[in-house]
């Protein structure tokens, strides 16, 4: 048998690529699947981290509202691990908001999504730092969910039922032979070197890029896409504890979500070109209209430091309505009508969504290779979800403080016990009080998970460690923890002096690339990273 040959490529490692490798492999599928970058380093890991009640959606877009709405409840079930179920609120201020209640009820009740109006009295209980001009609140079922975890945990399941994760490697162009896409070529940056995959059936999920492949094939209609790119701000400190929406049409800087030690306002709307999905940047002005809007919401909003903003581009398909009114249902574009067989495109939807479009494009390929094996995703947990898992039980089996033992049990799940087998190699030898050492003292992230990510988790450069574990999301933004990531990582692998350099220099790159548009405190602590490691490191 050809080693390069598998039943499905899949182009694209974000949510929904991941999503589809774990349901085709699940069904007994053979699977690549080709990342360009790492896992969930996409729009997955540029969103909102907002498991979707349907209730922003239910205006505009109801079929993707009741979409949401059980999609959400099957994420709670088979991820709790990585979901927060802490419910949210969307809050009227304005005259114009009161108005829209009403629309808001009926449309809820029409598309099946869950809501109830509760007092102003017993809103402002559960969140006082919100506005208290508040005039009308509706009570809802969103939450929160780990975007890279999420993706990761996904490509790991796949893994495990025999699917090929590579990640690194670029997608140049596909394998056509006449009108069958017969399978890739792809660029692997790890190991600088060209190949060639093939394959029965090649899946195109690769979410605002998805238009690259089309110039290879003689159509007769292309997919127009308006990549809309949002912009999202960290904040220190969980100023709520529920997801605090808007009462109206969704609008700029309307959201709210609690997220681990932080909460994350978005987001804006503004059009770019497919030239700038790499390298998107908000501006200082776009970060100051976000506070501004932010401050309606939680009035002391600007007395907090700002820890991070980063964007994302939604896949949204060109029309001539708003960018905001744009649908966000999905759609699988299938090229057969054009006279082309073995390729389609799933383009469109939500992060919330996403085990639901994995499992109508896995269902639409398996017809098309005909296994007659079902969809099992909504109902087995993802790996670490199999039973939720609480805090008291990380404290006591890692033997570590309360506020680790929280960060950790969003995280891991039932690998608790695994992670806690390699505590005996980690212990903290200046504390003397048998606890795992802490790397990154801002997320609280211990060397056990470190070592555990990178046996199991696809880590592959310094930076990937980050996505799994938040070392360096923190406050400080990795002013102290890159060194120590590397001297792991040189304990883990045979990686060069010099190759290992290259890797902290292009994290911390990415973490100091916001200082064109960051305020002055984040400045000064940019200029304090950039002497700890250019003047203390010598990382010229
Ligand atoms: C600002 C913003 C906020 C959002 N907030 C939310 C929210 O709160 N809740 C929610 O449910 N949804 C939200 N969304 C939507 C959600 O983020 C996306 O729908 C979802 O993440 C898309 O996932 P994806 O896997 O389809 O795309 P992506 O995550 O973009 O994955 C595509 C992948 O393909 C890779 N790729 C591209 N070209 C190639 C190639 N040639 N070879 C190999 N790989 C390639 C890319 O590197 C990328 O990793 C938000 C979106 C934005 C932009």
């Amino acid at each position: 048998m050809n080693p390069n040959k598998y039943d499905c490529i899949i182009i694209g490692g974000g949510a929904t690529g991941a999503g589809i490798a774990r349901d085709l492999s699940m069904r007994g599928v053979s699977v690549l699947l080709l990342e360009k970058n790492d896992l969930s380093e996409g729009t997955t890991g540029r969103c909102h981290a907002m498991l979707h009640s349907g209730g922003r959606y239910v205006f505009k877009d109801q079929i993707a509202a009741t979409e949401c709405a059980v999609e959400n409840k099957i994420l709670l079930r088979i991820a709790p691990h990585i979901t927060e179920s802490c419910g949210g609120y969307f809050i009227g201020i304005s005259d114009e908001d009161l108005k829209y209640g009403e629309t808001f009820k009926k449309r809820c009740k029409s598309a099946d999504v869950w809501t109830q109006e509760i007092s102003i009295e017993e809103f402002l209980n559960a969140e006082p730092n919100c506005n208290k001009n508040v005039k009308r609140v509706f009570k809802v079922k969103d939450g929160y969910i780990d975007p890279f975890l999420l993706t990761i945990y996904n490509a790991y399941d796949a893994k495990i039922h025999g699917a090929t994760i590579k990640t690194y490697s670029e997608v140049i162009n596909l394998v056509i032979d006449e009108n069958l896409v017969i399978g890739v070529k792809y660029y692997d940056k790890l190991n600088s070197k060209t190949e060639v995959a093939y394959s029965e059936f090649t899946i195109n999920a690769t979410g605002p890029w998805a238009s690259q492949f089309e110039k290879e094939l003689d159509l007769s209609q292309t997919l127009e896409i308006a990549p809309t790119m949002g912009t999202l701000i960290v904040i220190k400190d969980r100023l709520v504890n529920h997801l605090i929406n808007r009462l109206r049409k969704p609008g700029d800087g309307d959201i709210i979500v609690p997220s681990h030690q932080s909460i994350i306002l978005g987001t804006t709307s503004k059009l770019v070109s497919l030239e700038d999905l790499d390298t998107l940047l908000a501006d200082r002005s776009e970060i100051e209209y976000l506070l501004d809007l932010g401050e309606v919401l939680l009035p002391t909003i600007r007395n907090h430091h700002v820890i991070r903003f980063y964007s994302g581009a939604r896949p949204l398909v060109a029309s001539e309505s708003s960018l905001r009114e744009a649908s966000r249902k999905f759609d699988i574009i299938d090229y057969e009508d054009e006279g082309y067989y073995g390729f389609l495109t799933i383009f469109g939807g939500k992060l919330t969504t996403y085990r639901l479009m994995a499992e109508k494009v896995s269902d639409f390929v398996c017809k098309k290779l005909n296994h007659t094996s079902t969809c099992q995703t909504s109902e087995k947990e993802l790996p670490g979800g199999e039973e939720k898992v609480r805090k008291q039980t990380f404290q006591k089996a890692l033997n570590v403080d309360e506020k680790t033992a929280f960060d950790m049990h969003y995280k891991w799940g039932t690998f608790y016990k695994e992670i806690s087998n390699m505590c005996t190699q980690c212990l903290d030898s200046f504390s003397g009080l048998n606890e795992p050492k802490i790397i990154c003292e801002c997320e609280n992230v211990t060397e056990p998970e470190l070592k555990w990510v990178k046996k199991h988790l696809f880590v592959e450069v310094l930076d990937d460690y980050r996505r799994r574990t938040r070392q360096g999301m923190g406050s400080c933004q990795g002013q102290f923890c890159y060194y120590k990531i590397a001297d792991i990582e040189a304990k883990l692998t045979e990686k060069t002096h010099s190759l290992l350099m290259d890797e902290m220099r292009e994290a911390l790159n990415e973490r100091w690339k916001i200082e064109p548009s960051a305020d002055e405190f984040q400045k000064r602590q940019i200029k304090l990273s950039k002497y700890i490691y250019l003047m203390g490191g010598k990382l010229e």
